[in-house]
């Protein structure tokens, strides 16, 4: 038996024999040709290229039908690629100056590409080297037919095992047949955990060396939902797992009932359950689960599927579609949050020294005058036909956002000569999620209508621990005791003076923290949609004065440790089922 832990991308647990995906090295060995057969390896490059180009538009295709037009991107992406002059004459020039193969000039120069994305600081172009991947082996598979890598035909029900997958495998897995994934690659941004999330199967990824731990029909278990692998588990986790799978599918019939049922406690108290999403195609799901409404629309997305900068009107569809599926439900659309982690190929950030200090998000935007108008034009034209809010990310300083408002009346001044209609009095908020905006709330509270607490970053600035890094994840910790107090005065003042607030990080949808947030007087939550009914049961199971007394509690221990194992304790005290069911698949 061997544990190992990886960054949980997808919850869920699966339990299942192994099909293993070796590294996608495939090496192409370097061919001389004669001089007069180099336009004939030209020809022959040429259709390659062709016949992916028409490979890629059936894929993409058929993966807007199953994921929507934001997944289907990759693919326009992946054609760009294919199509892209600069590249074309450099497989040209290989072939005539090394007089090698098409497949050779194919290997030799794309790989070249994936060696310099690789060097890049910036993780977000690393994964993005995949994608040149994924180009690489459908020109190849055209020239030598190919590589047997068996993931087409799965016949039984399976947990894949993958050094990383391609973004094409990914939108091309048979759900009806994978049912956990581990990659020894990827990070939370990488296009296997953004698929994996929208598939719904368990996905851990980073894990480094699992392909090497497990052997194709290893028995493995997948837990998405604590980042575990247990590769030939003893007799003891197999009974423990698999009676925790019957029990989850026991209380799957109660969760899917919970979604129906209103978010409300014992005393009677309602509390507002939100949902975050990526993707437009994701409010159906988040609607399904329960959700009242969209809490937090991650825009930047929008880009992080493309290596182009979105129009006005590729923005302004995004955002329509997303009002129109909500049908008069609260949508609360966060502009760009792009930088640090979140890059795209269009702006410059890969030779920032410490990304989430640098040039992120608002800053970005602010730099950018032209990209946030642009996004605001098509979030103030979509807010007529619902009920939509504005947000704005990172905020550090009362300049920033007055500045931020400032672009946004600006905006209001353009449309309204050009005779367009949007909703005048559209609700501005900002994000809390640096200590600076924490400590100076009140002044914050003057500024906006709303505020909502990014506990992803307001942790990772008040403790000093990059959120992304496995080495120090320890560290990283939402019961720290500073985090608590910075969470319970935002809340304090935003309540005093009557601004809506909420909540919006992971640490919203973990159930252990349900009763402490309560106390603390919050009544929004925003979170994931699968989270969305175990919080919702903790809720309808606990009263205020009980969350209260809870939050009172876990104020008087001094470390992080103390408060975690304080709220669970009281957790499996008071509502005993409560963990029971959380998004636990067979
Ligand atoms: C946060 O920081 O808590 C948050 C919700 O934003 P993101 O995770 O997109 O940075
Ligand atoms: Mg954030």
């Amino acid at each position: 038996m061997e544990i190992r832990r990886g960054i949980a991308v997808s919850p869920g647990v699966a339990i299942h024999r192994a099909v293993v995906v070796d590294a996608e090295d495939r090496p192409v060995p370097r061919r001389s040709i004669t001089p007069d057969a180099v336009e004939g390896e030209i020809k022959r490059l040429e259709k390659a290229l062709q016949a992916s180009v028409d490979e890629l538009s059936q894929l993409q295709k058929s993966s807007e039908e199953r994921f929507g037009s934001e997944m289907a991107r990759i693919f326009v992406f992946h054609a760009g690629l294919l199509r892209d002059q600069h590249l074309l004459e450099q497989l040209q020039s290989t072939i005539r100056n090394e007089h090698v193969t098409a497949e050779y000039a194919v290997y030799s120069v794309l790989r070249r590409e994936v060696r310099k994305l690789q060097q890049v600081e910036s993780q977000f172009f690393r994964e993005r080297s995949r994608d040149f991947w994924d180009v690489e082996r459908r020109i190849l598979s055209q020239l030598i037919g190919p590589a047997a890598e068996g993931l087409g035909d799965m016949k039984t029900d399976s947990v894949l095992i993958a050094v990383d997958l391609t973004p094409s495998q990914t939108a091309g897995l048979d759900k009806t047949r994978v049912k956990g994934l581990a990659t020894d690659a990827g990070g939370r941004t990488s296009h296997t955990a953004i698929l994996a999330h929208a598939l719904g199967i368990p996905a851990i990824v980073g894990l480094e060396d699992i392909t090497s731990a497990v052997n194709p029909g290893d028995t493995v278990i997948i837990d998405g939902n604590r980042g575990l692998v247990i590769v030939h588990p003893d007799a003891a986790q197999l009974l423990e797992y698999r009676s925790e799978l019957a029990r989850q599918a026991e209380t799957k019939i109660t969760l899917a009932e919970v979604a129906r049922q209103p978010a409300i406690t014992t005393d009677g108290v309602e509390i507002s359950l939100m949902a975050n999403i990526e993707f437009p195609h994701e409010v159906k799901h988040a609607v399904e689960q329960g959700a009242e409404g969209i809490g937090l629309y991650r825009s930047e997305f929008i880009y992080l599927s493309s290596s182009v900068e979105p129009t006005e009107e590729e923005h302004y569809e995004a955002y329509i579609s997303t009002v129109r599926q909500l049908d008069g439900r609260p949508l609360v659309i966060r502009t760009l949050d792009l930088g640090a982690d979140k890059i795209n190929a269009n702006i410059d950030l890969s030779h920032e020294r410490n990304p989430f200090l640098g040039c992120r998000s608002i800053r970005l935007c602010l730099q950018n005058l032209p990209l946030l108008k642009t996004q605001l034009r098509a979030i103030l034209r979509a807010s007529v036909e619902g009920q939509v809010s504005l947000m704005f990310p990172l905020i550090c300083s009362v300049m920033e956002i007055r500045q931020a408002k400032m672009v946004l009346t600006d905006v209001m001044e353009d449309l309204q000569e050009e005779g367009i209609p949007f909703q005048q009095d559209i609700p501005v908020g900002m994000m809390v999620e640096v200590p600076a905006a924490a400590l100076q709330v009140r002044t914050f509270c003057q500024e906006v209508d709303f505020l909502s607490i990014g506990t992803n970053d307001l942790i990772q600035y008040t403790v000093a621990v990059d959120r992304g890094n496995e080495r120090i994840a320890n560290l990283y910790s939402a019961a720290h005791p500073a985090v608590l107090q910075l969470v319970r005065d935002v809340t304090r003042a935003a309540n005093r003076h009557r601004k809506g607030v909420s909540i919006c990080g992971e640490m919203a949808g973990d159930p252990e923290f349900t009763m402490l947030l309560l106390g603390l007087g919050l009544r929004s939550l925003s979170m994931t949609p699968p989270a969305l009914t175990a919080v919702k049961r903790i809720i309808r199971a606990v009263s205020v004065n009980q969350c209260q007394r809870v939050a009172r509690k876990a104020a008087t221990f001094d470390s992080d440790r103390e408060v975690q194992n304080y709220l669970r304790e009281e957790l499996r005290r008071i509502v005993p089922d409560a963990l029971d069911g959380r998004s636990i698949v067979g």
